[in-house]
């Protein structure tokens, strides 16, 4: 099948590289003419593991390509996604659907007849009929479907997740549509890949649905850990506890900063406005949303307590930028509150981060780098573990004691443990693990 991605982001690069290597024939278009001439010269725009090698193997094999000429690629698709971004609205929180909308004006004039439009963007309940609206407008009587696929990879395992997901959501009415979304998933779904067909409305919900559902997860495990840390528990074993309950499961169960990335604050925040715009509150992820913020407003609290109540004049080291491993994304990353809180009190910071430092610069012009977690601890008061890259779970303790003014180590991930740490002299905090006594 002739395939068009219309955004080559995170999820558009991913999507048409994956739909590439099942066999379809795949152009990923963006209107970013920097990024597809990179592309084009094979340099990547993000980083996703494994996905260089995928690129360049589609490449070669002819079936992948990158254009920002939407007429003749749209003009000879079988299907259009549609994967470009949808952040916050400023000022409301509601999706700002303004790529979106402009992508479909742009594309419309172009689509042949038949042709699927694919929303792969998360997008609130109702924007698939305000698509074929626009699209009638344009081309009133003209024959193309519009349905929604909803995608639910995860950045830093987003080709497995792609590839092998753990089900396909398609939300559509006709029967001819219905058909050309399962031939185009055949290559995954007759291995394993359930696909959930459903009306359009349906999927819409289920993305911000299961969206919600995880952020709330994390948000409830984060309160436990508040709650040990009160009263003497300890979190990890208490998630281990009610992880192995088959109905709970002990996914989504680690405590740490608080959630962030590219999709979590700006789902929950859509879903929030939608929930109150058609009378039916979610107070439940109201709470989250607000929880959650607190928390990340407070992470630098936790710091500043470590260090004896003040970190003027002090160095701290920020061991991982990203909002989680494996990615160089920076969106709603918990580090930007926590470096922009530490600066703000006087500290200098010093951070490091295998993939998200270029990133993090132009967000953060006020940190400093450095290439490892040596370099970055040199003369610190306290190191903060805040992104759990592998490359951050087998520290030299002995080495790092050894640069380090004051050997503190607050571990926003709980990867080590009290007893390991102070075998070095480090006065260790950890989320949820209150200090025995
Ligand atoms: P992104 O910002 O990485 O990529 C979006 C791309 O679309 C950009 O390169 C931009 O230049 C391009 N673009 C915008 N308007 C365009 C237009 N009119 N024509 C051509 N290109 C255009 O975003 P992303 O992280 O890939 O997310 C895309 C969508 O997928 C969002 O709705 C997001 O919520 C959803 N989503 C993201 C993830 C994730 O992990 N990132 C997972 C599931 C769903």
């Amino acid at each position: 099948m002739r395939v068009t991605m219309i955004g080559s982001g995170y999820v558009g690069l991913v999507s048409g590289t994956c739909l590439a290597d099942f066999g379809h024939s795949v152009t990923c278009i963006d209107k970013d003419e920097t990024r597809i001439a990179d592309l084009q010269r094979g340099q990547l725009p993000i980083y996703e593991p494994g996905l260089d090698r995928l690129v360049s193997e589609n490449v070669a094999a002819g079936r992948l390509g990158f254009s920002t000429d939407i007429a003749s690629n749209v003009a000879q698709a079988d299907v259009v996604f549609i994967a470009v971004g949808t952040p916050s609205r400023r000022g409301d929180g509601h999706a700002d659907l303004s790529h979106v909308e402009s992508a479909i004006r742009e594309i419309t004039p172009h689509l042949r007849k038949g042709a699927v439009v694919a929303t792969k963007s998360t997008v609130p309940v109702g924007t698939g009929d305000r698509l074929e609206e626009i699209i009638r407008e344009i081309r009133p009587e003209y024959p193309v479907f519009v349905v929604s696929n909803p995608e639910f990879l995860r950045q830093g395992a987003a080709i497995e997740d792609f590839s092998r997901p753990d089900r396909i959501v398609v939300g559509v009415a006709d029967e001819a549509a219905k058909r050309i979304m399962a031939d185009l998933y055949r290559p995954i779904s007759i291995n394993r890949a359930p696909v959930l067909f459903t009306s359009r409305r349906n999927a819409e919900l289920i993305k911000y649905a299961g969206n919600a559902f995880l952020a709330m997860k994390i948000t409830f495990i984060n309160e436990m850990a508040d709650l040990c840390e009160s009263l003497g528990g300890d979190v990890q074993e208490v998630a281990r506890g009610i992880g192995l309950d088959n109905r709970i499961g002990p996914k989504f169960l680690h405590a740490g900063p608080g959630y962030g990335g590219s999709c979590f604050p700006k789902d929950t925040l859509a879903l929030m406005r939608t929930a109150q715009e058609f009378g039916s509150p979610m107070r439940l992820i109201e709470t989250t949303i607000d929880i959650n913020n607190t928390r990340k407003q407070a992470l630098a609290q936790r710091v500043i307590q470590a260090c004896g109540g003040t970190v003027a004049g002090k160095r701290i080291a920020l061991l991982g930028l990203a909002f989680k491993p494996n990615t160089d994304d920076m969106r709603e990353a918990p580090s930007i509150p926590l470096a922009e809180m530490l600066l703000a009190a006087g500290a200098t910071v010093v951070a490091t981060d295998p993939q998200a430092m270029r990133n993090a610069a132009s967000l953060l012009p006020d940190l400093e780098f450095a290439p490892d977690p040596y370099r970055a601890v040199e003369d610190a008061e306290a190191v903060v573990l805040v992104t759990e890259w592998n490359e951050f779970r087998a520290l030299n303790f002995a080495e790092l004691a050894k640069r380090m003014r004051n050997p503190r180590f607050i571990d926003l991930r709980n990867v080590y443990g009290r007893a390991e740490l102070s075998e070095y002299g480090f006065t260790y905090h950890g989320i949820g693990r209150a200090a025995p006594g």
